[in-house]
Order: C-alpha cells, then structure tokens, then sequence
C-alpha cells in the first residue's frame, strides 16, 4: 500500500466485481432501445472505471469524452466550465454519463443540462462512488458502483492534485497529505 493511504476503501478485484455487475445491469436496460448508445465519460478522473466498466457492456455503443473544471485541491466549486467538448452530436441518443464520484452534485446536474441542451434523447449516470452526505441537490447515479462517507479518497483514478491516480486501488488519503 502506498505510504500516503490511511486504509483501503475497495481492492482492484472489488472493483472489477462491481463493475462486472454494472455492465451486465446497463446491457440488460439498454438491449431493446430504438437510440443510439453512447457513453459520455468525464475526463480525467472517470477513466479508469470508464474503461474496466465497458469491457462488461455487451451491446453495442459509442463513447467519447467530455472535460469540466470545477474543483481545486479538496473543495467543491459551484460553476463549472467545460474545457474539452464533445467530439460527436448526442442528438436523439441515450447517454450515459460516466463519473468516477459524486460529492456534491453540481458537476453532473451541470453536465446533464448541457447534454440535454445538445438534444440528447435521455441522459443517465453510472458513477463509481456516492457521498450522499454531501449532496446539495436532487442528482443520483442511475449505476452506482460504491456508496461511501464523506471521506477524501484517491485511486482508480482518482486524484489530489493530479495524484494517485494510478493506484489500481481507492483508498482514503492520509490528513496530513492535504
Ligand atoms: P461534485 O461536483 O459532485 O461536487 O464533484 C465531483 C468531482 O469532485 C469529482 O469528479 C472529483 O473530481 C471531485 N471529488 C469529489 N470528492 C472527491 C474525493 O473524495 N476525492 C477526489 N480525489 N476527488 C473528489
């Protein structure tokens, strides 16, 4: 274990479990739909889960990636501004909106809009972890991988200022260290 980690929240085998489980739900709920399929991943953090969630998904779709900056260090912002767009038209295509974690709600509500705004036909959320604690609106995932407390974490993506991303694990980050 990294010497910055307090404890391990999920193993890499936890993860690939759950996310096994995640694509066989999201093929089952998509295998009939008349749209296109495309899933929207969030850039940087969702990459991780984004790739081992797709390699369960036995359907056909489309993927493509999407940027928003709202946070710095450990705190949520309010307005997010999207930094990398689209590359694709989502017109009359399901979407799923893939997020590596929850916390306030505010990226993903902003993020929806948009791509409602763009005229996709429906848009749902798969995201690897919740902290319900510290919602602020009505959002939730569609597909959730983890709830968790409100805890810092990094791993699997995850980061604390473009940290620790690459551990294959999600662990809670050690005080001190932020
Ligand atoms: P929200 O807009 O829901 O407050 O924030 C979502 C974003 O905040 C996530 O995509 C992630 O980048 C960041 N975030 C929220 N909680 C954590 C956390 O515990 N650890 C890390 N590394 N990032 C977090």
């Amino acid at each position: 274990m990294h010497q910055d980690i307090k404890k391990i929240l999920f193993t890499e085998e936890d993860i690939r479990k759950r996310c096994a489980e995640l694509g066989e739900e999201i093929s089952d709920a998509y295998r009939n739909t008349n749209h296109e399929l495309l899933f929207v991943s969030i850039l940087k953090g969702s990459i991780p889960f984004f790739a081992e969630l797709i390699k369960h998904v036995d359907i056909d779709v489309y993927y493509d990636f999407i940027a928003a900056r709202s946070y710095d260090g450990t705190e949520s912002v309010g307005n997010i501004k999207i930094v990398k767009d689209l590359d694709c038209s989502v017109v009359d295509h399901d979407i799923i909106l893939v997020e590596d974690i929850i916390d306030t709600g505010l990226t993903i509500k902003e993020i929806k809009k948009l791509l409602y705004l763009k005229g996709a036909h429906d848009v749902k959320v798969a995201a690897l972890l919740n902290k319900q604690d510290r919602r602020v609106n009505d959002i939730q995932a569609d597909f959730l991988g983890f709830e968790i407390p409100n805890e810092f974490v990094v791993g699997f993506g995850l980061d604390y200022n473009q940290k620790y991303r690459n551990l294959p694990y999600i662990g809670v980050l050690k005080e001190e260290k932020y």
